[in-house]
């Protein structure tokens, strides 16, 4: 009796479907009323299906015509005779040949309503597409897509409804009293099978199946109602912008296969709307990409106005693609949906759909050797925490255009006592790199980065030539004038503007930046436009933050700095060159060379050798060009063989004098009795070869194991010639397979290195290598075992105590990295939840399935010895009752950067202030300036140092460099709105008017 019933529902619903079908496709003599083709599924457990509808339908006035099928007599009829076809329940069914008939139906405006949701599963993917037909197994998929909005029970609207989840609703039209709960209500219906049937004028029909009886006479009067369709706005969509790290909205900007790639989708309406949702698919060739893709904005909605911001990131639809998507280069094609379900009734459904090609290239990997520089000032000593090395990664993944950053983490002893000269390390780093060729088998082309902490000191960074391999800078949490940078490392930028100089850019002129070339845009910025389609925007694929197109490019030396595209495809083309370059590299051949490193300086055409080691190796024969030689001459002053080479020119030093420095790999000859050093054809420095070699005896350490903090190697060098020696510090935690330098250029003849910072290995071992300026001598230790380390874990998101809304997807990053293993694959990281068990693995990982509850979330890598180390944080899935409605107030932009010239003009920024989440809600804010060089201005009003006014208004920022002298200057704004307060920065740089003046040719 109660299954009855649940018909009597099912058909009655129908009627109302019915009522409201169009009639365009003429056939069958008969009434007038609503024609059905009614196909009962074989060996179904609910035969009575088509015949209860066919009884309701006699009812009804008009009464409708229902052709009840079963099995084969399917195919005699032709479903463009009727007005809707209907798919009854039964198990273990199957559509079979059917299957296709009903598509094209579909596809051709057919009306299809399955009762059961099995037979969605065998339907054409394409038609699961939101446009005439959809499948829904789960009430969760419903809430998290937002596509539909179901009805369910608020109090005052639920003894008009039958229970959740059933109904045909014409949602946009149900009036004030009619509360649509997209998060709220569905709870109780999780295990609820639900099948549902989307009609183009934005209804749905949605049928579970535990129905329940219902009082339907009250509910009919009241559908019955709703069903005038009242015209909402027309939206549209404006733009799909593709960004992995700036773009404008023609995506003129190159992408890369591999990088993480976000999806914004703009769009507009007269009126503003707020809980739209939309919906973004892709193409690969003739391949459809799954799944369709749901925002990731709040709620998987945002509010579309009639002016949206582009620099706040819930104006727009944001999606970031899966990584399946973008994992090979070529035309990747997307569709945005905007408002699918068609909620609002949009009149004008074609602007509601746009689709982009964009191509992918070959994404580069980089390899990056970053030496952290362990330094002693006085009894301090100083070396920079994982923190910063991890924020210099994270950077350049963010900023360059690379699909993959391949680094590995080195520390290096800088053992004179102070704060490291960055000259004399970059020297070091160079020779190491010769070392680490030499003796590590490492690539050509990886790229050295010595990191110093600030603790001891500023040591500004410098870079060894344009292009080059080497550079050096600091590191330390940024405050004063870089006040804008709030991320705790100052040192991932400056690192990014230097190791860009090894990847041959050069400086763009601005905030005192010289000696570069010309910059396409105004004041450094990284966009050439402010506003329009041409304005190209910062996008950071890890913190998900914007920055405008007023920010500098990362080779200026201004404030704000981001990348713009012009030294973003800069870099990109040299990986180009570089990569090929890999391809054809030369065969490495054991043989003798020497490692020869000097400086020089350019513009008097002077230099010196520095350090050279006459060591066994293998190396690549050197092939560089240039008009410097290293000349290699015999007894007798016949000259056995010379080698071009062009120094590499010191960035960021201005000195006239244009300081260089070189390191050179080349075969050694034996006969050698003299090396010159020329430039051109001037001998500038000469280096004799002794008459014998140094020997060097390490007396410890002596074996063992080694425990505590600290080792101290000590050794003996002597050489029959009395030279002085210096020695470099080698070891090796693989039994003398790869051999990496830990110190270079010791006078001493011993070095207490941290364990900490050293690889663990059974048989481990230190080499010292005595140089008496030219020949060498070498020994190694005895082996000694040093534990292994647990790998170094960092937790990237998401933010400990983050609240997400039920089905929101939740990233998981973290990194971790192996003293011994290095970078640690995907493989190495499980993800587990206290409430949910295991979630997987990887470095990224996105959930959107947590359970409604507060987890805490751990991660453990494991390394190829079985060491662990886990990190855990605390996340909330909030119930859908508590989600919060709009509780924070969103500015943009956060920063704003004024570069200006003396006695230059005032500029002004337009702030917009939000409700985020929920522009309904009215937050009513102040806005206070601390300088007297920033005052605010709303409308048409006057300036002040105090407004105020409610969101979502905008307000203008006035900085003013009048009667300011040259210099950096800094400032915040506070906006508050009640307890909730959020603070713009302001920074301004008035400089003097040389360096904008263009450079004048008299004739
Ligand atoms: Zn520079």
């Amino acid at each position: 009796m109660k299954r009855y019933h649940q018909f009597r529902l099912a058909m009655a619903l129908l009627v109302i479907l019915a009522l409201i079908l169009p009639s365009s496709h003429p056939t069958l003599a008969q009434p007038t009323g609503p024609r059905l083709l009614c196909y009962e599924a074989p060996e179904s457990n609910f035969p009575d299906d088509c015949q209860n509808l066919a009884a309701a339908g006699k009812l009804e006035d008009p009464p409708w015509s229902v052709v009840i099928v079963t099995g084969v007599e399917l195919s005699r009829w032709d479903p463009n005779d009727f007005d809707m076809f209907v798919v009854t329940r039964g198990s273990g069914s199957s559509l079979g040949d059917e299957i296709k008939r009903i598509g094209d139906y579909v596809r051709r405006g057919g009306n299809l309503l399955l009762l059961d949701p099995a037979f969605g599963e065998q339907l054409d993917p394409s038609l699961a597409a939101p446009t005439r037909s959809t499948r829904i197994n789960r009430a969760s998929e419903l809430t998290r897509a937002g596509l539909f909005t179901p009805i369910v029970g608020e109090p005052e609207s639920a003894k008009n409804l039958p229970p959740a989840g059933f109904g045909i609703v014409p949602i946009a039209t149900l009036g004030e009293a009619w509360i649509p709960q997209t998060r709220a209500g569905f709870g109780a219906l999780s295990s609820t099978t639900l099948a549902s049937a989307l009609l183009e004028d934005g209804r749905i029909i949605l049928a579970p199946t535990g129905l329940v009886s219902v009082d339907f006479a009250k509910t009919a009067a009241k559908w019955a109602c709703c069903l005038q369709v009242a015209f909402g706005p027309n939206m549209s969509v404006t733009a799909i912008e593709v960004t992995q790290a700036i773009q404008d909205l023609n995506n003129s900007v190159e992408l890369l296969a591999g990088k993480r790639t976000y999806v914004r989708v703009h769009v507009t309406s007269p009126e503003a709307r707020s809980g739209v949702t939309a919906t973004l698919s892709g193409r690969r060739g003739s391949t459809t990409l799954a799944p369709v893709l749901t925002p990731i904005n709040p709620g998987g909605t945002v509010t579309v106005k009639p002016s949206p911001n582009r620099g706040l990131i819930n104006d727009s639809f944001l999606f970031e693609l899966p990584a399946s998507w973008v994992n090979g280069t070529g035309n990747l094609e997307l569709t945005a949906r905007l408002d699918p379900g068609n909620t609002v009734v949009d009149p004008v459904l074609s602007n509601n759909r746009r689709t982009v090609n964009v191509n992918l290239l070959r994404g580069p990997v980089m390899r990056l050797r970053i030496y952290n520089v362990r330094y002693t000032v006085g009894s301090n000593t100083y070396q920079a925490a994982n923190f910063h090395v991890n924020a210099l990664e994270s950077w350049l993944r963010r900023a360059y255009p690379i699909a993959q950053l391949n680094a590995t983490r080195r520390t290096y002893n800088y053992t004179p006592s102070g704060l490291p000269n960055v000259d004399s390390l970059n020297s070091r780093m160079a020779l190491a790199w010769l070392f680490d060729r030499l003796f590590g088998g490492m690539s050509s082309s990886t790229f050295f980065y010595g990191m110093v902490d600030d603790g001891g000191g500023f040591m500004r960074g410098k870079a060894l030539g344009i292009p080059g391999k080497v550079s050096s800078g600091p590191t330390g949490t940024p405050s004063g004038s870089w006040g804008w940078d709030t991320d705790g490392s100052y040192g991932d930028w400056y690192g990014g503007h230097e190791i860009a100089h090894s990847l041959g850019r050069s400086h763009a002129e601005f905030c005192g930046a010289g000696g570069g070339v010309a910059f396409p845009y105004p004041s450094g910025r990284i966009s050439p436009d402010l506003t329009g389609n041409t304005a190209i925007y910062g996008f950071d694929i890890e913190t998900r933050a914007i920055y405008p197109p007023d920010w500098r490019d990362v080779m200026t030396y201004c404030n704000n700095q981001w990348v713009s595209d012009f030294t973003y495809e800069g870099i990109r083309a040299r990986f180009a060159t570089l990569n090929s370059f890999e391809l054809s590299e030369a065969q490495l051949q054991q043989g003798t060379f020497a490692l020869v490193t000097g400086n020089a300086k350019l513009a008097p055409g002077t230099g010196q050798f520095d350090q050279i080691n006459v060591i066994e190796g293998s190396a690549e024969l050197p092939t560089s060009a240039g008009d410097w030689s290293i000349v290699l001459l015999s007894g007798s002053g016949q000259e056995l063989a010379s080698y071009p080479f062009t120094p590499a020119r010191v960035e960021d030093d201005e000195s006239p004098e244009e300081p260089a420095l070189f390191a050179e790999i080349i075969p050694w000859n034996p006969a050698t009795a003299r090396l010159e050093l020329r430039q051109g054809t001037t001998t500038v420095d000469t280096r004799n070869v002794s008459g014998t070699a140094p020997t060097v005896t390490i007396t410890e350490p002596t074996g063992g194991n080694l425990s505590g903090d600290s080792v101290t190697t000590r050794w003996i060098g002597e050489d029959l010639d009395g030279d002085e020696l210096s020695y470099t510090v080698l070891y090796s935690f693989d039994g003398g397979d790869t051999w990496r330098p830990i110190a270079t250029d010791l006078a001493a003849t011993e070095l207490t290195v941290n364990l900490a910072n050293l690889p663990g290995g059974e048989s481990s071992r230190f080499r010292v290598i005595a140089t008496d300026g030219v020949l060498t001598g070498q020994n190694d230790s005895a082996t000694f075992g040093l534990p292994d380390k647990a790998p170094e874990l960092t937790i990237v998101t998401p933010d400990e105590g983050a609240t997400y809304y039920p089905a929101q997807p939740v990233a998981l990053e973290a990194s971790a990295y192996d003293l011994e293993d290095g970078e640690l694959t995907d493989q190495a990281l499980v993800w587990s939840s206290t409430q949910d068990g295991e979630l997987g693995n990887g470095s990224l990982l996105t959930i959107d399935n947590l359970s409604t509850n507060t987890h805490v979330i751990s991660v453990t890598a494991t390394d190829s010895q079985g060491q662990q180390t886990t990190l855990t944080r605390t996340l909330t899935i909030a119930s859908a009752i508590d989600v919060p409605l709009a509780t924070e107030l969103e500015l943009a932009p956060g920063v704003i950067g004024v570069a200006t010239m003396l006695a230059g003009s005032a500029e002004t920024t337009v702030v917009s202030t939000r409700a985020l989440g929920d522009s309904d809600q009215t937050l009513d804010w102040t806005a206070q300036s601390s300088a007297s060089w920033v005052t605010l201005r709303k409308g048409e009003g006057a300036l002040a140092d105090r407004i105020t006014g409610s969101t979502p208004e905008d307000f203008e920022v006035v900085v003013d460099p009048t009667g300011l002298p040259i210099g950096s200057y800094n400032s915040t704004i506070l906006v508050t709105s009640g307890q909730l307060s959020r603070t713009i920065t302001v920074n301004m740089i008035i400089e003097g008017s040389r360096v904008y003046l263009p450079t004048v040719k008299s004739n």
